[in-house]
């Protein structure tokens, strides 16, 4: 979500003639920030310290992001050398305002998706309606707003125009998508979208278990285009936990979804989230969450530590009662595991042909891409392979994160 709305605001700055360049020779810095986690909330304010050697009166900071709806102007007593802090999605005035300040030649006037590269990420929801009980989203992203469905097909028309190849959905719950103009829910979305000529990949995040709909994994698994792969947050595998979290389902609930989806698609790669250390888990409610991810087998865990956000309902009604040490050993222990099922689930890959989306090359000039199950995959002598392409590989060989292969005959 933040990469979708750094896009967009470069893109305006580019449009109104301004160059990226490193932060030395720049005049204008600007922090999109994340308050997700408490880790990500320091290394903002991490990042503004240091930014103090580096502003004078010529150059100007802006702060945007999550952080400005948490903090509000309260930034600018606390960061006086921050010049502006501008609410998520309100550039105009900041883009306008900068003329005044600095020369500058009118650029070309780019097409919203001009810089789009590959994968074009699109907003279809801002803001968040649930209310789980840890999470600080629906506090600095509001209620939802849901894009009609004409905008969406009209701006990834425009992407897929300027190069894109892939699209990626993007909603905090994608599920909850419904047109405001009465014209569906995601699933009818991914139908429209995945018409889109020369588009050869869609994807979409990230999905609540007690929102996806049967329809959705009907569609996917009848489409050529939609990828392989679901984002499925399950936070717990602890009933109680789930309960405290306010997540809204059971994880029985959660165990029939990926059943169904892995009847339908039986390559589908699913991906999760998972939180240690909540209050009140026990080290059984902790040996449930371990049980889950041994059962299902996810491709891929992202693993957090419980931390408190401000104003949520957990850090305000509840005791943070884990010793940080046991988090981190409950971390550990679900990391290392973790591993151990992703090293053995991708070397089932080794000697398969699968179909990669060239994004880039790595720091070896290698090009690299991803197969439609979402795993990163490296190709090995890839001369005459750019960006953009859609290959066979024949996968050789494979670790936890990533497959190697020769592209295929
Ligand atoms: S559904 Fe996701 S974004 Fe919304 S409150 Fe829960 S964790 Fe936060």
């Amino acid at each position: 979500m933040n990469a979708a709305d750094s896009e967009s605001l470069a893109r305006r700055l580019l449009a109104a003639g301004y160059q990226e360049d490193s932060l030395e020779r720049a005049d204008v810095a600007i922090l999109n920030t994340c308050v997700v986690r408490q880790a990500s909330e320091d290394r903002v304010y991490s990042r503004l310290h240091e930014l103090k050697a580096w502003k004078t009166p010529e150059r100007t900071i802006a702060v945007t992001g999550c952080i400005v709806a948490k903090e509000g102007e309260g930034l600018l007593r606390r960061f006086p050398h921050v010049d502006s802090v501008l609410p998520i999605g309100e550039y105009e005035d900041f883009v306008a305002g900068l003329a005044a300040r600095y020369d500058y030649s009118e650029g070309e006037a780019l097409p919203p998706a001009g810089r789009t590269g590959v994968s074009h990420y699109v907003r279809v929801i801002q803001g968040c309606d649930h209310n789980c009980t840890f999470c600080i989203v629906p506090r600095v992203r509001g209620r939802e707003r849901h894009v009609p469905v004409t905008d969406v097909l009209e701006e990834c028309r425009i992407a897929v125009d300027a190069g894109a190849r892939e699209i990626v959905l993007l909603g905090q719950n994608v599920d909850d998508y419904h047109d405001p103009g009465g014209n569906g829910g995601l699933a009818a979305l991914v139908r429209a979208v995945e018409k889109i000529p020369g588009l050869r990949r869609l994807r979409f995040m990230t999905s609540h278990p007690q929102d996806l709909e049967p329809e959705l994994l009907e569609t996917m698994a009848a489409s050529d285009v939609v990828c392989r792969e679901l984002q499925l947050p399950v936070q717990s595998g602890d009933d109680g936990i789930l309960k405290r979290m306010a997540r809204g389902y059971q994880t029985r609930h959660y165990r029939a979804i990926v059943e169904r989806a892995r009847t339908l698609m039986p390559d589908l790669g699913v991906v999760t989230d998972v939180i240690v250390g909540f209050p009140g888990e026990t080290e059984a409610a902790f040996l449930n969450t371990r049980a889950l991810l041994e059962e299902i087998e996810f491709d891929v865990v992202h693993l957090a530590m419980y931390s408190p956000r401000p104003g949520t309902f957990a850090a305000t009604r509840m005791t943070d009662d884990i010793p940080a040490a046991e988090k981190l050993r409950r971390l550990n222990d679900l990391l290392a595991l973790q591993r151990e099922i992703a090293t053995r689930k991708t070397a089932r890959w080794v000697g398969r042909d699968v179909e990669v989306l060239i994004e880039g090359s790595d720091e070896l000039g290698r090009p690299f891409g991803r197969i439609r199950q979402g795993k990163r995959a490296v190709v090995l002598r890839g001369s005459g392979v750019a960006p953009g392409d859609v290959i066979n590989l024949r996968v050789v060989s494979a670790t936890a994160g990533q497959l190697t292969g020769l592209p295929a005959a």
